[in-house]
């Protein structure tokens, strides 16, 4: 590991301000960067450890949705009752993350800033423009697996990790910041995290010194909420496809659905043409083909990855079928 400094916020306004000088970086829960930084694929110059300021609520909103402290602990969001009893799926998408140890320590601000998992950025040995812009991609000719099947771009195939952020997709999550200049803003999370282009090193469109306070849920939408991941091993393991749906349904016909899809792309994944299909649409398996193909527009394989294509489409099928079950 290299040598850093390290100093404890006492406010937001001291974490902004520090997090402007080069080489600095926030520590929260600490699940993903201090393996990065042990691999030296992330060199901090700076730590800045905002583990005292006081962004650990959860909180009711004048219009019946939730207000969730970047600070709030994934275990601790997904066990909250209003989480449980309002918004299950993301509920289940969070218990679907990591394990038990590292759910108790990663935050909601690090689970949607978390790095991606492509073997290549982990290894610095090897190529990889997101981690050394310019040196090329190993995954593309690689072992490349659980790599990405829509949205990449010919200079970097991850995919984003997070089975949080794919619910709070399906659920138009704003992520609330404050910067150095005490300018907030509320990020779409569909704007939240960018695709790779030409510049996969720049994972979302926070600035500099930008830092998460929180994440809004709207009030939840009506319908049957499941999250379905599908992955390698049955826990502690990241997601070759996953499904957040939330679809609402009554006598065979549907009436709204939202449709959010990980390990399949760079960032949380949503095509609104799909969800359009799906209303007023029977719920058959003519209608659920034709919304998988509409998802699926564009998909391409790396050649270890080709089988997700086939995966995403089963895996949605069997969504749709559970979800407009009444
Ligand atoms: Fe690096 Fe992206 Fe290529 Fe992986 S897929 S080696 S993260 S550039």
């Amino acid at each position: 590991m290299k040598p850093f400094t390290y100093e404890r916020a006492d406010s937001l306004a001291q974490a902004a301000m520090a997090l402007t000088k080069p080489g600095a970086k926030l520590i929260a829960g600490g699940t993903t960067l201090l393996d990065l930084m042990k691999l030296q694929v992330e060199t901090p110059t700076h730590l800045v450890d905002i583990n005292r300021l006081p962004l650990d609520k959860i909180e009711d909103t004048p219009d019946g949705g939730l207000r969730i402290g970047a600070m709030v602990r994934n275990s601790d969001l997904a066990a909250d009752r209003r989480v449980r009893q309002r918004y299950g799926v993301l509920s289940r998408a969070l218990l679907a993350g990591a394990s038990a140890q590292l759910r108790n320590k990663a935050t909601t601000g690090g689970n949607l800033l978390q790095r991606t998992r492509c073997y290549y950025f982990y290894d610095v040995t090897k190529p990889c423009n997101k981690r050394d812009p310019g040196s090329g991609c190993a995954a593309l000719e690689g072992f490349n697996r659980i790599h990405a099947i829509l949205g990449a771009s010919d200079q970097c195939i991850a995919v984003n990790p997070s089975d949080m952020a794919v619910a709070m997709r399906a659920l138009d999550a704003r992520v609330e910041t404050v910067d150095a200049d005490s300018a907030t803003r509320a990020i779409p999370i569909a704007q939240f995290h960018r695709l790779p282009g030409d510049t996969p090193q720049i994972e979302t469109t926070l600035k500099r010194g930008e830092i998460i306070t929180a994440v809004s849920l709207p009030p939840p939408p009506t319908g049957k909420q499941i999250y379905r991941k599908v992955r390698d091993r049955a826990s502690y393991a990241f997601a070759l496809v996953s499904v957040a749906a939330i679809v609402d349904a009554a006598g065979g016909t549907i009436r709204s659905a939202r449709l959010a899809f990980g390990g399949l792309a760079p960032k949380p994944w949503r095509v609104a043409p799909a969800e359009q299909r799906l209303i007023g649409a029977s719920a058959s398996e003519k209608t659920f083909d034709a919304v998988a193909s509409d998802v699926l527009v564009g998909a391409r394989g790396h050649g270890g990855n080709d089988f997700k294509i086939p995966l995403a489409r089963r895996t949605l099928r069997a969504v749709l079928a559970e979800a407009s079950l009444t």
